[in-house]
């Protein structure tokens, strides 16, 4: 394989699961919508601030932080700069920032994760780590895979469940650390993952989750943002799966 990383290595006993799944899904929900087909069943796998909005500034927003582990390769500053393009300035259509009616409100921190102290680091929400390599937290062989890994499980009394209170997403400098349109793909498929998508799914509806862009199989969607069945179905865990 060259340079075409994918996003996330997928367990051996995840076909038979999804087998199973399958089978019971078509046994209790004969007609399910199409457009929930990338919603990761584990409410763990979701961060709990999604679920809530503040007016303007507030706690419920989603803070991110940036850590580069090669500042010689990448520096915190053009990490953040590049994050933050991808994640709020750039068009409406194109960012998370914004869906659900600003439910999802992301914030770049001012400084890198670890200049903050221990309590404020804590507060931020959203960690997102640049290296050569997150093999020992991603699996994979070395440098390959970029993923999501959360922490900090919850109650949401609110929403009946167990969400998480963060998420840190590794990107590796090979394919979702680019600062260019497929590192672009790389965040945005990572934050889909931190909002409570999955990579399971077939090719319908176009969804950034199963592209080629990020090593997998379809090529209906091939822009480096999310698809529109993308952002129906975080409103979707937003409104309570
Ligand atoms: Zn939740």
């Amino acid at each position: 394989m060259t340079g075409n990383a994918a996003a996330r290595p997928v367990p051996a006993w995840v076909p038979g699961f999804w087998l199973i799944a399958l089978v019971l899904t078509f046994i209790v929900v004969p007609a399910s919508p199409a457009h929930a087909s990338d919603i990761n069943p584990d409410p763990r796998r979701h961060v709990n601030n999604m679920h809530f909005a503040s007016a303007g500034y507030g706690e419920e927003d989603e803070q991110f932080c940036v850590e580069s582990h090669d500042t010689g390769k990448l520096s915190n500053s053009s990490a953040k700069a590049f994050l933050n393009e991808t994640l709020v300035e750039l068009e409406d259509y194109k960012i998370w920032d914004g869906t659900g009616d600003w439910r999802i409100d992301l914030r770049a921190a001012q400084y890198n994760c670890t200049a903050y102290d221990p309590d404020t680091r804590n507060s931020i929400e959203i960690e997102v780590h640049y290296a050569w390599d997150w093999s020992s937290k991603c699996g994979g062989s070395t440098g390959y895979y970029n993923c999501v890994v959360f922490d900090q499980p919850v109650w949401n009394p609110a929403f009946g469940h167990t969400d998480s209170n963060w998420s840190y997403v590794y990107l590796v400098f090979s394919s979702g650390g680019e600062l260019s349109s497929k590192g672009r793909a790389f965040i945005n498929h990572e934050f889909g993952h931190v909002f409570g998508l999955q990579d399971a799914g077939d090719c319908s509806p176009p969804s950034l989750m199963h592209s080629a862009l990020v090593g997998y199989a379809c090529t209906n969607w091939m822009n480096p943002y999310p698809s529109s069945a993308d952002f129906g179905s975080v409103v979707t865990v937003m409104n309570g799966v």
